[in-house]
């Protein structure tokens, strides 16, 4: 499904609203609506579970939002965590610089595209397309346009040279996307984090920033969770928390957003170790992702080429958006960059005595680093189908079926009286309700005819409806459907709980 309906989709069924709706909106902040809430706390719990749950070297914290500002000199967030910004003059739209260029580098690479498009007509099923690549000389010129543009952008951004950019827009006749003007202000750092004042001192001193990462929160707690629960290294701590970043330009949902969630674990470990535990963390992340069912083919390893100023290397977990291959995750060997830098700027040693080494050291750490929403766009735009399927008068009709992994599903399980006016069997469908709303999230419809009340469960991904009929009064049996195969079994009550609990229990994946 496109896009713009998976947008539609979620805000129709309560998974997502725009924030301040009645106010037109606040742009790039999303409320989440009752399922959404419920797939959201999902998916934080299968990580949860996965990270400390299963790793007796993992604890969890819940650190405050608001930190000791110095926390942000120190990671190099006050100096380095900035965007080159860029202002059209005519239309007042804002844009990151690197992104412009991007942009016009793509362009580039669609037109590539469309000239490989028109040969394979042209040639047919003998057609070689690296060959074409390599060797149409139209090709090849714009392939080297390409490499120098995005070569130079690389060169500016490594140096942070603001001019050069700047000077890149105007080389390459870049114009504003929505007013077609190249009437630019110069180009300039623009820091992401957001920051406000503590009530009771003035000026810079009380100056607060919301954290950009929940990582550093971990990092200042790093010997206290260690004494507190006497690990020894190797071992991780792992967080879920609020993240804000001040995005220059926020589109694509909830993708990018200027307050998101983050699900991160810093695993500290031994100096010299990293590059094993960053491949050991590689792989444990990438099955994590595979072990709900995600199609191999929509996940993606990426090495970045730039690195962030912390990192000694770094991967991203892209997932196939349907915008296309994104970053999903982050897997970074942060060295001991943080906890140096933190010893330095608070005077306190953030040292570890390793008994077996009979020395004391500043740990590496490995980091993975999810973003909640974008794993949440991630199941819903794999999730969402439009399927025709036979109806139960014998023709077709098209549904909107939410094909959710049925641990993450905001709605278990649906319990439907087949008529609405017979009091035995909403009666009856009643008590049932009562017996299994104790055990996971269910939900009493008795609303319009059977078939729309199973479309309805289907677009919130309810994996099973239960139907209570005339054969359940006399021998209390029960119908379960299966909403991917839209099969139908005949089981007793007692047991629903069994088979239902089964499927959605996240030991079978964990
Ligand atoms: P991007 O390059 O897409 O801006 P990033 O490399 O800055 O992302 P990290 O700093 O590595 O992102 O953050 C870790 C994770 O947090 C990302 O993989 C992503 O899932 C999530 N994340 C980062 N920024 C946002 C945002 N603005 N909205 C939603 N999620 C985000």
């Amino acid at each position: 499904m496109d896009f713009k309906n998976l947008i539609s989709h979620c805000k129709e069924y309560g998974f997502i609203y725009q924030s301040s709706e009645i106010y037109d909106g606040l742009s790039a902040v999303y409320d989440y609506g009752p399922y959404g809430s419920e797939l959201k706390n999902n998916i934080k719990q299968y990580w949860w579970k996965s990270m400390v749950q299963m790793h007796e070297n993992i604890v969890g914290i819940d650190a405050a939002i608001f930190m000791h500002p110095k926390t942000w000199k120190a990671s190099g967030h006050v100096d380095a965590f900035n965007d080159p910004l860029v202002d059209n003059k005519d239309s007042k739209k804002r844009y990151r610089a690197d992104q412009l260029i991007e942009e016009y580098a793509e362009k580039i690479e669609a037109k590539i595209q469309k000239e490989v498009e028109k040969a394979k007509e042209k040639f047919g099923d003998s057609f070689d397309e690296a060959m074409y690549r390599q060797t149409n000389p139209r090709c090849l010129e714009r392939q080297a346009e390409i490499d120098k543009v995005l070569g130079d952008l690389a060169e500016a951004m490594k140096t942070s040279d603001m001019a050069g950019l700047g000077q890149l827009i105007a080389d390459l006749n870049i114009t504003d996307p929505e007013s077609g003007s190249k009437n630019w202000t110069e180009v300039r750092q623009f820091n992401l984090m957001f920051n406000t004042q503590l009530g009771n001192i003035a000026g810079e001193e009380g100056k607060l920033y919301l954290r950009p990462e929940t990582a550093q929160g971990i990092f200042v707690n790093f010997l206290n969770v260690q004494k507190s629960t006497r690990q020894k290294i190797p071992f991780g701590i792992a967080q879920i928390g609020k993240a804000f970043r001040n995005e220059i330009v926020a589109r694509q949902f909830i993708f990018r957003m200027r307050e998101f969630e983050q699900m991160e674990m810093q695993f500290f470990i031994r100096p010299g170790e990293e590059m094993k535990w960053y491949e050991y963390w590689k792989e444990t992340r990438l099955k994590w992702h595979l072990a709900l069912g995600t199609p191999a083919e929509k996940l993606r390893f990426h090495d970045h080429d730039n690195l962030a100023h912390y990192a000694n290397a770094a991967v991203d977990i892209q997932f196939d958006f349907p915008f296309g291959f994104r970053e999903l995750e982050g897997i970074h060997s942060r060295t001991d960059f943080d906890l140096s830098q933190h010893q330095a700027l608070s005077g306190k040693k953030l040292q570890y005595f390793d008994p077996e080494l009979n020395e004391n050291y500043v740990p590496f750490v490995v980091e993975t680093s999810i973003g909640c929403d974008r794993m949440f766009l991630a199941m819903m735009s794999q999730a969402l189908k439009q399927e025709t399927v036979p109806d139960a008068d014998g023709k077709e009709s098209t549904r909107d079926v939410l094909k959710l992994h049925p641990c993450l599903a905001p709605v278990k399980v649906a319990v439907l009286p087949l008529l609405k006016n017979k009091e035995e069997l909403t009666k009856a469908a009643g008590e049932v309700f009562n017996k299994l709303k104790t055990k996971f999230l269910c939900q009493y419809d008795e609303k319009d005819a059977i078939g729309r009340r199973y479309r309805r469960q289907d677009a919130i991904g309810t994996p099973y409806c239960v139907t209570i009929d005339f054969e359940t009064l006399e021998n209390n049996t029960v119908t379960l459907r299966d909403r991917d195969t839209l099969e139908q079994i005949r089981i007793g009550i007692d047991e629903i709980a069994g088979i239902v609990g089964e499927k959605i229990d996240f030991s079978n994946i964990l």
